[in-house]
């Protein structure tokens, strides 16, 4: 630990939805672990889910903090209280949402101003971090909260658009450039929006501030994704460290990520304590998706089916009863777990009796799949999650697609995405521990056993963090002088 004079103050500013928020709680953890002072910049609501993340830390004496800027939610003709994009059901209240968050420029400067951090880590979204950074000397690093390789794909696709070249939305392209071929179809890509609006606006931000700021925070390790770490870095020329899984540090207290689950952690375990070894199927879409209840009856179905033990977050769009088909509870009692709402992610995910994991490949649940050693089942739905599954299914082969080609976001009407004759036969393929699962599940093995060594003394991810922080603090100093 160094002395006073050479403690960084990092201010960590994450995007309010959990997807951003987890891991840069986890990353203002891993600066503090260091013996640095942590910042976490947020509005009040989401304060009082982050505190309660950070008790443990400080009751261990980790210098880690939050800080409060008001979310001026009304001012803009959003509902009281809606401060984390959950609570959004429209493009309208998306684009609020964002014009909020641009109003957040201000008083953040002024904290800037005040505190005078060494450093801010800005959320890809909060673009503006890195001229309010600017401004004030301090170094900006982008925290996209994804690995190396969807950065190199949106890359290519936005400088070569392979996409514009195909007939039509299901023909297959390749994406040019890349170590690997890498094949997508135009309805796995975020619709183009023919009118700029705000959205479309924020996306060329985010592409540019990711190269006129200090540098960008990956949450990956190089074993990982060698060659897409190297193309980032070499062959597009960004300065960039990968710190991953930064999930692993915080395997104290996995239990309480981002909410409090909504199930007795030890009646989780116990329950889990009752199965064999890799026979557990963990189904979850993450924390913005609710599916709708036409698609939630063929999960069902297909779940049942198949005849695997389940574990499944149930979010639904709406509070109706009818969610899941009636007397399916009871049939599958004691076979399937129901938690409603937030599972106690990390905690199910390592326990030895989970063998799978349907997942829609939002960044943090794929890497947290990836580091428990976990095959995966892809259905990926909107954001950069087709990019993650072309990771597991192409990159890494430790996963199938369930079949899903259409980037939808959770907003949009409810509809069938996936049958549910095609999820028992993706549920029976890959718990059935055939010659092609064994495979998987070895490699998935393998990249648990790097991502550990990672994160250790010595390891690439160690040493990349260490690395940053000794620049952080020579550039402290000149900046002293
Ligand atoms: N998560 C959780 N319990 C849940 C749902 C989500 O702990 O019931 C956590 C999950 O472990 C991950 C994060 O919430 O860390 C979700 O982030 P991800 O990038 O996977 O998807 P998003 O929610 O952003 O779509």
């Amino acid at each position: 630990m160094g002395s006073d004079a050479e403690k960084l103050h990092i201010f960590l500013f994450p995007f309010m939805a959990s997807g951003h928020m987890i891991p840069m709680i986890d990353i203002a953890r891993l600066f503090a672990a260091r013996g640095n002072k942590s910042t976490i910049i947020t509005t009040p609501l989401n304060a009082l889910l982050i505190q309660e993340s950070i008790n443990g830390d400080q009751k261990s004496g980790l210098d880690i903090g939050v800080q409060i800027i008001p979310f001026p939610s009304v001012e803009v003709g959003l509902p009281e209280g809606c401060e984390n994009p959950n609570t959004i059901t429209s493009p309208e209240m998306t684009v609020k949402f964002f014009e909020a968050c641009d109003m957040l420029q201000q008083p953040f400067e002024k904290l800037l101003e005040e505190q005078k951090p060494d450093c801010v880590v800005g959320d890809m979204f909060l673009t503006w971090t890195t001229d309010a950074a600017k401004k004030y000397g301090i170094p900006r690093l982008v925290f996209h909260g994804k690995c190396y390789f969807p950065l190199c794909v949106v890359e290519n696709i936005t400088r070569f658009a392979p996409h514009e070249k195909v007939e039509s939305d299901s023909d297959i392209f390749i994406v040019p450039g890349l170590p690997d071929r890498i094949e997508m179809t135009k309805s796995q890509l975020p619709p183009t929006r023919e009118n700029k609006n705000k959205m479309t606006d924020i996306q060329a931000k985010v592409l540019e501030t990711e190269v006129t700021s200090y540098g960008v925070l990956v949450n990956s390790f190089y074993e990982m994704e060698p060659a897409y770490a190297d193309y980032y870095k070499k062959g597009m020329g960004r300065r960039a460290w990968n710190i991953g899984p930064v999930s692993l540090y915080n395997r104290d207290s996995k239990a309480q990520r981002g909410q409090k689950a909504t199930i007795d952690d030890n009646y989780c375990i116990s329950w889990l304590n009752s199965k064999e070894t890799n026979s557990v199927l963990y189904v979850s879409f993450g924390s913005l998706y609710r599916i709708g209840t036409i698609q939630m009856h063929e999960i069902a179905m297909g779940l049942e089916a198949s005849g695997v033990p389940f574990i499944w977050v149930v979010r639904t769009k709406n509070d109706s009863e009818h969610a899941l088909p009636e007397g399916f509870e009871d049939r599958t009692q004691g076979k399937g777990l129901i938690i409603r709402e937030w599972a106690p992610q990390v905690l199910i995910l390592d326990h030895p009796a989970v063998g799978g994991f349907m997942t829609h490949c939002g960044w943090n649940s794929t890497f947290e799949g990836i580091t428990a050693g976990v095959p995966l089942i892809t259905w990926p739905l909107f954001a950069e999650q087709f990019h993650n599954e072309k990771l597991v299914t192409q990159v890494l082969k430790i996963g199938i697609e369930s079949g899903n080609k259409l980037w939808k976001s959770w907003m949009e009407p409810d509809s069938v995405l996936v049958t549910k004759e095609r999820i028992q036969e993706v549920v029976t393929q890959l718990m059935s521990n055939g010659i092609e699962t064994e495979d998987m599940r070895r490699r998935a093995k393998e990249l648990r056993e790097m991502a550990k060594r990672a994160i250790e003394k010595g390891g690439s991810s160690y040493n990349e963090l260490t690395a940053l922080i000794e620049e952080l603090k020579v550039n402290k100093q000149k900046f002293k002088q």
